[in-house]
């Protein structure tokens, strides 16, 4: 029997296997009405392009205060708050939140101001670490050309956005951002690395990437064994305006 052969009867016997299985299916037997699915309120639209936090979302900044953050060595955060936005403090250092999490739907509004000033790196610097680890880029890339692995929407020094989807300074940009959390062995080694979507205005920038370890600003990404972490807000030392942030929430998945 040569090759050709036994692949093609391979093939019908698969073939005729699955035309008697699917003899006398009636079909309600391919239909399943447990779990019910939960409802989720969602948001309301917000001027500028972004919407409000869903009804089973754990609210992290809704314009009012900073009581779900704190600083790196885990005091008060300090940043500005004032008209319902929230302004980076360089003088304060990063912040992050409280809570920690493992897998998630981080939404997060945030706005160059309108008078920026700076190139590359050093104009509206920031960032969003996803479990404290791995740094999802802040910065103005509308007309602002910077390594494209650095600017808005890379996996900072790994993976560059599959477009520059950003809107001009003054105007708010909003992050739609869907991660897995990793799963270590014991050795400390990923079993499964971590992953991201991210969405920028509404337009796809990271399709599930996969995260290679730790955001190095020189080197390259380490692996190091952890658990459940905060969202991290970067202050970053550019010598640029600040930027600001609004209307932070997160779903833990
Ligand atoms: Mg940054």
């Amino acid at each position: 029997m040569n090759n050709k052969f036994f692949i093609t009867t391979a093939f019908c016997l698969t073939a005729l296997q699955y035309t008697f299985a699917q003899e006398g299916m009636r079909p309600e037997m391919s239909e399943f009405y447990e779990p019910v699915t939960p409802v989720v309120t969602p948001g309301k639209d917000l001027p500028g392009g972004g919407f409000t936090a869903p009804s089973d979302a754990i609210i992290l900044f809704d314009g009012k205060d900073l009581s779900a953050w704190e600083n790196t060595q885990g005091g008060a955060a300090e940043w500005k708050v004032k008209d319902g936005v929230l302004t980076v403090d360089k003088s304060k250092g990063d912040i992050r939140t409280k809570e920690k999490f493992e897998n998630f739907q981080l939404h997060i509004e945030w706005r160059i101001p309108e008078d920026i000033q700076g190139d590359g790196q050093g104009r509206g610097n920031s960032g969003v670490y996803l479990q404290g680890m791995y740094e999802l880029q802040v910065l103005d890339s509308y007309k602002n050309a910077t390594y494209v692995n650095g600017q808005a929407g890379s996996i900072y020094k790994q993976t560059a956005p599959l477009v520059n989807a950003m809107r001009k300074p003054g105007e708010w940009n909003v992050y739609d951002i869907i991660y897995t959390a990793p799963v270590f062995k014991e050795d400390g080694t990923y079993r499964t690395r971590p992953q991201v979507t991210v969405m920028l205005n509404g337009v796809v920038l990271q399709n599930n990437t996969t995260i290679l370890g730790t955001t190095e600003y020189i080197g390259f990404p380490r692996v190091v064994k952890h658990g459940a972490g905060p969202i991290l807000l970067q202050s970053h030392g550019d010598p640029s305006a600040p930027i600001s942030f609004r209307n932070i929430w997160i779903r833990r998945m």
